[in-house]
């Protein structure tokens, strides 16, 4: 419908399109269903990949939710609060994209079915949060198992089940331990206290070429540079370093610039001063204590003599973003100008970061420059093998999933088992929750524990396999062990999930398929209040330019 009126009061014009109740919530749920389709198929261990082409032809191959949505154009500004829920749920858990678009999408089909029989929204959206609250409190006091009692191995398997369904996948049994190493290297307290275990502190280099089988980890921060002369030192122990984003070439004046001079002598004099500045730079840096120079520019030969005597290492031409990285880790500033408030050049031996040794070493054909023992915090790096681009940044974007599964596990020490498991239980415990309330909530929380189901049954779907019998077995097993009384051996059944490459159901947590709680917690909550924010809605006024 189009609208043009004039607002009596201010005399503006008022011209729009505008969608308002059933109208609008059909809408929404068509705009949440695409895309939460378009996610479907790649869920869980066995779901398949998606290839993507943007406007210059180039190819992304991926299985992860964000991934594929942060790729496809999306016009309907419902369906962008589902992308950016897989936006956020990578940003702040790394994982579980693709189940939080597909819950949200479900939820909100459900809470629409509910309204079209008469059920106002807002006492569906206060049943959901009823239920969304006691099945966070349920999974926390029931199903969620201390790291503690499981070991290292609750870490390789956290690991293994959030790379099940990724390029790394297939070769597990190195990567999972090897993300393990690397997060378990990275370990800081910081001012707090706390433990924290950054993953941006895990530096994921990519070479092309040998197989995925090849790829190593490496403790200290890896960058693929080399030593600007070979008549540098190659190991500097008690490193301080000098982290630059100034170029350490001959300072040449700007383009434009003219200085008018009647003696050829001064010509030499300009010359002679071009390459002094540069020269006193470097001797202000040395100056500060500085034995190890990183820059992202360039260093002239010519000065590269002076880092040559000072006995110190420098390294030309570096990612900006990796000096960035040092630096953190290292206490060390980024310097992009060495001038002062005042316009006077210094160098402070505060901008200098602090490490045990850098060192330069060939690791697998490369030769590598390796920052050890930073002092800040620690870090280490994972050198990826792999035949093309596509892979490796596949490669690497699963990486830094597993990696932040494994921060999550750490940091919260508990997990859960996964492959429906989790979601069946809820399910099973908020169908009883909701006939314990006589009022209209109850059919909002029973909606919503049949919507959790949605993940089990796509998952037995993506594995080829009978999703009603399996899913009706599962029910079965989460019911006996939540209706046995405290104490009773049935209470394992609640560990009970998937076993999707049998099409049986297994205890999930001696199988090692699990999950951070954490994730869990925050997958259902932002499923949630994505689901809420758009079942809110009852009117959408479109503005389109006032007509000439
Ligand atoms: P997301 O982007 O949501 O993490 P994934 O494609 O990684 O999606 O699939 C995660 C789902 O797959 C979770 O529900 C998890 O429990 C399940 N899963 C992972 N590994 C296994 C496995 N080995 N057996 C059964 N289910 C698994």
């Amino acid at each position: 419908m189009s609208i043009y009126q004039r607002d009596p009061r201010a005399g503006a014009f008022l011209g729009g399109e505008r969608t308002s109740g059933q109208e609008i919530r059909d809408q929404n749920v068509v705009a949440a269903q695409s895309i939460a389709n378009v996610v479907k198929s790649s869920l869980g261990p066995l779901g398949l990949d998606k290839m993507l082409v943007d406007n210059f032809g180039e190819v992304t191959i991926s299985n992860d939710g964000a991934t594929i949505l942060s790729m496809i154009e999306v016009q309907s500004p419902s369906a962008r609060i589902f992308v950016d829920l897989a936006q956020k749920q990578d940003k702040e858990v790394g994982d579980g994209t693709t189940s939080v678009v597909i819950i949200a999408a479900e939820l909100l089909r459900r809470a629409n079915d509910l309204v079209k029989s008469k059920i106002h929204p807002t006492t569906v959206i206060t049943g959901y949060r009823l239920a969304c609250r006691e099945a966070c409190k349920f999974m926390v006091d029931q199903i969620s198992v201390k790291v503690d009692t499981l070991g290292k191995d609750a870490l390789i398997n956290a690991a293994k089940t959030s790379m099940a369904s990724k390029i790394i996948g297939s070769d597990d049994d190195l990567f999972a331990p090897m993300a393990v190493d690397a997060m378990l290297a990275v370990k800081t307290i910081n001012n707090r206290g706390e433990i924290k275990y950054p993953v941006k502190a895990v530096n994921i280099l990519k070479a092309h070429g040998k197989s995925a089988r090849e790829s190593i980890f490496v403790k200290g921060y890896a960058l693929n540079c080399t030593v600007a002369s070979q008549a540098m030192k190659t190991r500097i122990v008690n490193a301080k370093i000098a982290c630059l984003d100034i170029n350490l070439q001959k300072t040449r004046m700007h383009l434009g610039v003219q200085v008018l001079i009647d003696d050829p002598d001064q010509l030499e004099e300009i010359r002679k001063r071009e390459s002094e500045i540069t020269l006193e730079r470097i001797h202000k840096i040395l100056a500060a204590g500085a034995n190890v120079v990183l820059t992202t520019k360039g260093i002239d030969d010519l000065c590269l003599k002076e880092f040559v005597e000072a006995g110190a290492m420098a390294v030309r031409r570096c990612k900006k973003e990796d000096l960035r990285r040092i630096a953190k880790a290292t206490g060390a500033t980024l310097v992009s100008s060495l001038a002062n408030l005042e316009g006077e050049e210094t160098f402070e031996a505060s901008y200098l970061g602090m490490a045990e040794e850098v060192v330069q070493e060939r690791i697998a054909d490369d030769e590598l420059i390796l920052v050890k023992g930073t002092k800040v915090v620690s870090s280490s790096s994972i050198i990826l093998r792999g035949a093309n681009d596509y892979m490796l940044d596949e490669m690497e974007r699963a990486l830094h999933d597993t990696l932040s599964i494994i921060k999550r596990t750490l940091e919260s020490g508990a997990v859960v088992p996964g492959g429906g498991a989790v979601e069946t239980a809820l399910s099973i415990y908020l169908e009883n929750f909701a006939t314990t309330l006589g009022s209209r909530e109850q059919l909002a929380i029973a909606e919503f524990a049949n919507a959790l189901l949605i993940i089990p049954k796509i998952l037995t779907v993506n594995a080829a396999k009978d999703s009603t019998e399996l899913v009706a077995k599962l029910r079965f097993y989460h019911s006996a062990a939540q209706n046995a009384p405290t104490g009773d051996p049935k209470k394992v059944l609640l560990h009970y999930g998937l076993d999707l490459l049998n099409g049986e159901v297994r205890n999930n947590v001696k199988a090692g398929v699990l999950e951070p709680t954490m994730s869990k917690i925050r997958s259902l909550k932002s499923a949630f209040e994505a689901a809420v924010s758009l079942l809110r809605i009852d009117d959408a006024i479109r503005c389109i330019p006032e007509p000439k």
